[in-house]
């Protein structure tokens, strides 16, 4: 058995694939990790002051984290409409989901900024501040010859912007796919489609990697193989165990951690000395 994944499919495909679409946060960049905390503590924040909520601390942010990360991958409005659903049903009256959204971009981007700061002035390096080995993984795969493609829920430009800052782009070429200015129609479903059609191949023959339910569900709703990526925060290591149970419950077909047996992981995938 391989060491360095988890195989949750025994009977998975085993390739050659035709294309490979990576989710962004998580998956490639660490730069937002720790994001989910920011929003739900702002959502219990907002409870709190419209004295919708009883339950203890704990409780409340159990319940909202929930329905946070089950919204994992799409754009943050749909989190934030999900969120205006709770006021309503709690008794209150909500603001706009898209203020909820600039008021948690705005929490979220102070955290954020710090970690563009020491990235522009080359303090530390790209490697700081991606899943370990993230680089190689895309390497390997594009000397395998198979197109890449870029799908994030985060807006575009965000995405360009810490993209370029992590040197992980290039490979992608044009197929960087993301929200433009918080569009709630974007989905990650179209783009696994579009993939398919526009390539010209078979759903079996779409490899993902993603530390989403979103792309995960999508992945494997279009036919595909994919790869949970149960990553960690920045200077921890191997599998985080709420990621894990979220990935094997969307419908992954493999666990790792990060990409430090990519080597393996791709000739295992690949079908190479099977
Ligand atoms: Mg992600």
């Amino acid at each position: 058995m391989p060491e360095s994944f988890e195989v949750l499919n025994t009977h998975v495909r085993r390739g050659p694939f035709r294309a490979v679409l990576f989710d962004f946060d998580g998956t490639l960049s660490l730069i937002r990790e720790g994001w989910p905390r920011v929003m739900v503590g702002m959502m219990l924040d907002i409870l709190r002051d419209l004295k919708l909520a009883e339950e203890p601390d704990e409780e409340l942010w159990g319940l909202v984290e929930r329905f946070v990360m089950a919204l994992n991958g799409h754009p943050t409005v749909v989190q934030m409409a999900r969120f205006a659903a709770e006021v309503t049903a709690r008794g209150g009256t909500p603001a706009d989901p898209r203020v909820y959204s600039e008021g948690y971009l705005e929490r979220l981007m102070t955290v954020v900024r710090q970690r563009w700061d020491v990235l522009e002035s080359g303090r530390v390096g790209p490697e700081a501040w991606v899943v370990p080995n993230a680089h190689a993984v895309l390497r390997n795969l594009l000397g395998r010859g198979v197109p890449l493609f870029l799908a994030s829920g985060t807006d575009l430009e965000a995405v360009r912007y810490e993209g370029d800052l992590l040197k992980v782009l290039p490979v992608f070429g044009e197929h960087v796919y993301a929200p433009v200015a918080g569009d709630p129609s974007f989905s990650k479903g179209h783009v696994a489609d579009m993939i398919l059609s526009t390539l010209g191949i078979r759903g079996e023959e779409l490899l993902g990697f993603g530390d989403g339910v979103v792309e995960t569900q999508e992945v494997k709703r279009v036919g595909g193989v994919m790869v949970g990526v149960a990553s960690a925060e920045p200077g921890q290591t191997g599998v985080n165990a709420d990621k894990r149970t979220r990935l094997t419950a969307a419908g992954a077909d493999l666990i790792v951690p990060d990409y430090g047996g990519q080597e393996e992981l791709l000739a295992w995938l690949w079908g190479e000395g099977r």
